[in-house]
């Protein structure tokens, strides 16, 4: 079709207005789901790389309000950051998780982890500590069981709350984890600073296991060198085939999720499958 100015104009301001439809329907849909419990988690287990055995679990969370259909956290995530929601569906899951891992311990014998993410917003929200240390006591779990997963993106090192909210975290006992390592820019030397206890390593180098570009490749050694030099645990996410696995365990990483091992389950299902 022929392009002119005029046109482009058109659609761009039509593609605006799509994406500040589609924002507000979204918006809508998460204050309905706040208000009427239209949110549920799924669990996604993560196996020790040794021994194949279920040693965590990642609570992934799902929205059911008619406005959200078939829209994942991949994208109403970022609508709940800009608006303000976040605040409260990261309570929510925190609280739900919570609730999850004190049935996993007293009637399935759990004894992993569970792996809670939360926004980047939380970081430079002051109240969030002693939000979770409310949390903790409320359900009796011990923090030692709990770690909260923060994209790498969402780390400043210079910046003051940010260090403060992690230092006041780290103080009530949970484990903290740097989600989608690799895609920030953490300069190396910054690790030390943050009182982190485990790298993600993202799924995009995982995929790149085996691909042709060499440099890509190497990211998973690189991430995995430097989790050794800082004693942090290594997790790899988005395992999706058996080489990946082999290469993962003879590589020395941790611990591993991914399709391949597990999909994120409903509960019932990730109970057969923790006593399978
Ligand atoms: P994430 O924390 O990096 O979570 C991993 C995402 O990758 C999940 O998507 C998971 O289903 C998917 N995944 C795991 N293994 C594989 C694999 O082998 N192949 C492929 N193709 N995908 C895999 P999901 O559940 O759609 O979540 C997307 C993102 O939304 C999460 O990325 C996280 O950033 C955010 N999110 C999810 N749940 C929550 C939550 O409860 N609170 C907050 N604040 N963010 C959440
Ligand atoms: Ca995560
Ligand atoms: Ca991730
Ligand atoms: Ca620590």
């Amino acid at each position: 079709a022929k392009r002119s100015g005029k046109n482009c104009f058109r659609f761009f301001t039509q593609d605006i207005a799509d994406s500040l439809k589609e924002r507000q329907q979204i918006e809508k849909g998460l204050k309905l789901a706040l208000s009427e419990e239209h949110f549920s988690l799924v669990y996604m287990p993560i196996f020790d790389c040794r021994d194949s055995t279920i040693v965590a679990v990642e609570a992934l969370l799902r929205c059911h309000s008619p406005d959200l259909k078939g829209i994942g956290p991949d994208r109403f995530i970022p609508v709940a950051e800009a608006t303000g929601l976040i605040k409260d569906i990261d309570l929510w899951v925190i609280n739900n998780a919570l609730k999850a891992l004190v049935s996993l311990q007293s009637e399935h014998g759990f004894e992993g982890k569970i792996c809670i993410n939360i926004s980047g917003v939380e970081l430079h929200n002051e109240l969030f500590p002693a939000q979770v240390k409310a949390l903790l006591e409320t359900y009796k779990v011990s923090p030692e069981y709990i770690e909260l997963e923060v994209t790498e993106t969402a780390f400043v090192a210079g910046d003051t709350t940010c260090m403060a909210t992690l230092e006041a975290l780290e103080a009530l006992g949970v484990s903290l984890a740097l989600d989608d390592f690799g895609t920030g820019y953490t300069a190396f030397s910054q690790l030390i600073n943050y009182p982190a206890d485990c790298l993600k390593i993202d799924r995009s180098f995982v995929n790149d296991l085996f691909s042709e570009r060499e440099a890509r490749k190497k990211m998973v050694m690189v991430i995995q060198n430097l989790a050794k030099l800082y004693g942090l645990r290594v997790i790899a996410e988005g395992v999706e085939t058996q080489e990946q696995l082999d290469y993962l365990k003879q590589s020395g990483c941790d611990w591993a999720q991914g399709y391949y091992l597990s999909k994120p389950l409903i509960w019932n299902d990730f109970i057969k499958k923790l006593h399978a």
